[in-house]
C-alpha cells in the first residue's frame, strides 16, 4: 500500500485529498496521440465503447475477467472531459457520421471492476483498475523540439520549411517589415497571422513537421499573446526592437506553454499508443510520406530518455514502458493487405522506434481501424477478381466498391522515392475516399464494429488489468 502511496504522490496528482480514493486502486495513464485527422477521436470513443460492452473484443485476453467497466469523474479536474458521449452518438445515430476531431488534450476516466486471476482467486474479491485515457495532439510533441533551439535557430530552420514548401506569402509579408524598429503590436499580429497562415498551407499540400505546434492547433490558447510571434531572419536585435520582442515571446512560449504541457501531462503517462495514418499520406503521394517518416523521428524524440533526459528528470518524469504504433483505418483495404500495410509502418517508424527500443520500452505495430466503416468483396474486373472494400462515399452517401491499388511487398518500393524527393508515385496513384461511418446495429454487449482494437488494447492494457 506504501508502495501505491508513493505512486500516487510521485504521480503528482495533486490535491491530495481528491485523490485519496484512488490511492488504493491502481492507474494506469494512456496517452493517445498522433497527427491531426490520425483518427484519435475515433479511437477513444470506440475504444471506450468496446472496453464497456466487450462483445468484439476476443483477442483482449483480460476482457473475461472485467465484471463492469464504467465511466467516473477524471482526477485532473483542470483537464476538459474528453466528450465521449457526444462522440459516440455521432458514430451511432441513426444517420452516423464522423465526430469532430481532437484539437487540445482532454481526458477521460474509464474505471473496471476485474476479477482476480490465477490460482488463490477464488480467495479474492474484485478490484477496480482506473483507466485515464489522455488524448492530445501530436503537434504538440513537435514543439519539444523548440526547448533546445534559441529563436535565432528556429528562425532558420521554420523560415526554411516554409520555403521547402513555397509558402511565399509569409516571405512577402516578412520583408515588409523592419526588424529592427520599435515594435508595434499590429506588426507583430500581422506577421503571427499571416505566419500561421502559411503554415495551415504548408500543412494542407501534406507538411506535417511544422512549428509551434500550437499555431495549428491552439486550444485554449487561441488569440493569446504567448501566441503572437513569428520567425524572423537573425540579425541585430536593439531593445525594445521588433525581433528583441519576437525572440522574448518565443522564450515565453517555450516556458510557458511547451514546458507545462509536458510536465502537466507527457511527463505522468504509463502507456502511449501513436497513431499514424498511413494511407491518408500514401494518397497524398511521396512527400507526405516522408514527411510523415520525418515528422514521426522528431515526435518520437520525446519517448527518448537521452535526449530530453534533462527535462524528464526535472519533471521527476515517469517512464513509459510500452509505446503502440497504430495504422488506422484500415478498413480501407481488404484484409489480404494489412500486412503490407504493417510493413510499411514499421518502416516508417524504425528509427525512432529503435532508439525507444533502446530506452527499454516495448514497441509494437499494427494496422487496425477503431471504426470499421466498410465491408469486403470480391468483384470481378477485366477477368480478375479484385479484392475491394465496399462503404458509403462520406461525400455523396453513396455505396461504392473501392479498389484501393495494391501496396507493394517491400515497403522500400515507397520510402525510397519518397526520401528522394519523388513528387509522384511511380506504380500509379492509391485511390482512397473517405467514407462515412455505416449505420450500425448493435446487439447486447457489443460494441462498434472495428479492425484489431482488441490487440490494440491487450498490448496496451492487457498485463496491467
Ligand atoms: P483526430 O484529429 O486524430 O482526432 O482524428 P479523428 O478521430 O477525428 O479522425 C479523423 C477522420 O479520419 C475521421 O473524421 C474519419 O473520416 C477518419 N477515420 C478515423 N478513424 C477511422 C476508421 O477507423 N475508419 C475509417 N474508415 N475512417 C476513420
Amino acid at each position: 500500500m506504501i508502495g501505491r502511496l508513493a505512486d500516487a504522490v510521485t504521480r503528482g496528482l495533486g490535491d491530495v485529498t481528491s485523490t485519496v480514493t484512488d490511492v488504493f486502486d491502481p492507474t494506469l495513464r494512456l496517452g493517445v496521440t498522433g497527427l491531426s485527422r490520425a483518427g484519435k477521436t475515433v479511437f477513444v470513443t470506440s475504444l471506450v465503447a468496446n472496453l464497456i460492452d466487450r462483445g468484439r473484443m476476443p483477442g483482449f485476453s483480460a476482457g473475461g475477467r472485467i465484471e463492469t467497466a464504467f465511466l467516473q469523474p477524471q482526477p485532473d479536474d483542470t483537464v476538459p472531459r474528453f466528450d465521449y458521449e457526444s462522440h459516440l452518438a455521432a458514430l451511432t445515430a441513426h444517420d452516423p457520421h464522423w465526430p469532430e476531431g481532437t484539437r487540445a488534450v482532454s481526458e477521460l476516466r474509464l474505471s473496471l471492476r476485474v476479477r482476480p486471476a490465477g490460482l488463490l482467486s477464488g480467495l479474492r474479491g474484485n478490484r477496480t483498475v482506473h483507466l485515464d485515457i489522455v488524448d492530445y495532439p501530436g503537434e504538440w510533441l513537435l514543439d519539444l523540439g523548440l526547448m533546445e533551439k534559441s529563436y535565432d535557430e528556429w528562425s532558420a530552420r521554420a523560415l526554411g520549411r516554409l520555403a521547402a514548401w513555397n509558402a511565399s506569402d509569409y516571405e512577402a509579408v516578412m520583408q515588409s517589415v523592419d526588424p529592427v524598429a520599435r515594435l508595434e503590436e499590429p506588426t507583430v499580429q500581422k506577421l503571427a497571422r499571416s505566419y500561421t497562415a502559411a503554415l495551415r498551407a504548408a500543412r494542407a499540400a501534406g507538411a506535417y513537421d511544422l512549428t509551434p505546434g500550437r499555431f495549428l492547433l491552439p486550444g485554449e490558447l487561441e488569440g493569446s499573446p504567448a501566441l503572437t510571434f513569428a520567425p524572423l531572419p537573425p540579425g541585430e536585435a536593439p531593445r525594445g526592437s521588433l525581433r528583441r520582442e519576437m525572440s522574448r515571446r518565443f522564450e515565453a512560449y517555450k516556458k510557458q506553454v511547451v514546458y507545462p504541457f509536458f510536465q502537466d501531462h507527457f511527463a505522468r503517462l504509463d502507456r502511449q499508443v501513436v497513431l499514424l495514418d498511413v494511407l491518408g499520406a500514401v494518397r497524398r503521394g511521396p512527400r507526405a510520406v516522408e514527411e510523415m517518416r520525418a515528422a514521426m523521428t522528431d515526435i518520437l524524440q520525446a519517448f527518448r530518455p537521452g535526449a530530453i533526459g534533462w527535462l524528464m528528470s526535472l519533471l521527476g518524469a515517469r517512464r513509459v514502458d510500452r509505446i503502440l504504433f497504430a495504422a488506422t483505418k484500415a478498413d480501407h483495404l481488404h484484409h489480404s493487405q494489412h500486412a503490407r500495410l504493417t510493413t510499411l509502418l514499421e518502416a516508417m517508424v524504425r528509427d525512432a522506434r529503435s532508439r525507444a527500443d533502446f530506452a527499454g520500452a516495448e514497441t509494437k505495430a499494427l494496422s487496425m481501424a477503431a471504426l470499421r466503416a466498410t465491408v469486403e468483396e470480391e468483384r470481378e474486373h477485366r477477368g480478375e477478381i479484385l479484392p475491394v472494400v465496399r462503404g458509403r462515399l462520406a461525400e455523396t452517401g453513396r455505396e461504392t466498391a473501392l479498389y484501393p491499388g495494391e501496396l507493394p511487398a517491400d515497403p522500400a518500393h515507397l520510402l525510397v522515392p519518397a526520401r528522394q524527393g519523388a513528387t509522384d508515385w511511380l506504380d500509379g496513384e492509391y485511390d482512397l475516399m473517405e467514407f462515412a461511418p455505416a449505420p450500425l446495429t448493435l446487439r447486447p454487449g457489443e460494441g462498434p464494429p472495428h479492425i484489431r482494437l482488441d490487440r490494440a488494447a491487450e498490448f496496451l492494457l492487457g498485463d496491467r488489468i
